[in-house]
């Protein structure tokens, strides 16, 4: 099933775009089939959850974190995670680049775009995520990569395809407007939006549903 459906999705999927299993509830067994069948990013919601299961897996995948993260429990999530996906502040860049630097460490992260402006959402304000990658730049524990967004929470896919076309256009602005080569991931769309979210730029998904079934 696991490989069935994996198999399917590698076939659409250009080389160029990277799929991370979105993996909150799903066993070890499950994640292992995933790998099994080629996955080599994973994608967790909670840190405490994410340590059970890489003290089985370990790091022969990218850990990524997809879900919120309390400042509480960024000495962890440092350890275990290669990337974190949703820096939404300049409080907790401060906390993961003091905690990755005790590490020797560099993680990789994206700032999480609130690109609906949903009042009860996570993320950061388009408007506000430009100055937030000016202020990274003191952060020497820090690469910041781009942009994660997760659009509005709607069935109708085409209600969702302006924000992830927004996110495109904040995500080239701030290539042009403040270069760097480490600016090259575009995190957005899940399973019943990942192939919209491509047509409108996406170069990272993440897939939990369309590969493991319904949670
Ligand atoms: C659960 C989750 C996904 C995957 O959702 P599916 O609809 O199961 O593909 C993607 N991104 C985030 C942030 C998630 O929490």
């Amino acid at each position: 099933m696991i490989a069935q459906n994996l198999k399917k999705i590698f076939a659409q999927l250009k080389p160029e775009i990277k799929l991370v299993a979105a993996s909150k509830t799903r066993t070890t067994e499950e994640i292992e089939q995933a790998i099994a069948a080629g996955v080599t990013s994973i994608g967790e919601n909670y840190v405490q959850e994410a340590l059970k299961k890489y003290e089985v897996i370990g790091s022969r995948v990218n850990w990524h974190l997809i879900g919120h993260l309390q400042k509480n429990k960024a000495k962890i999530a440092v350890k275990i995670f290669d990337i974190i996906e949703t820096v939404d502040s300049i409080a907790l860049a401060a906390v993961l680049d003091k905690e990755s630097a005790k590490l020797s460490k560099v993680i990789d992260i994206l700032i999480e775009v609130n690109s609906a402006k949903e009042p009860a959402k996570r993320g950061v304000l388009p408007q506000n995520v430009e100055e937030l990658v000016r202020e990274l730049g003191v952060f020497k524990n820090l690469r910041l990569r781009g942009l994660m967004t997760m659009g509005p929470l709607s069935q109708d896919m085409q209600a969702i395809r302006p924000y992830f076309r927004k996110t495109k256009e904040l995500f080239e602005s701030i290539k042009t407007s403040q270069p760097s080569r480490d600016w090259n991931l575009l995190s957005m769309g899940m399973s019943d939006s990942y192939e919209i979210a491509i047509v409108e730029g996406a170069n990272m998904v993440r897939i939990g549903t369309a590969i493991f079934g319904p949670r």
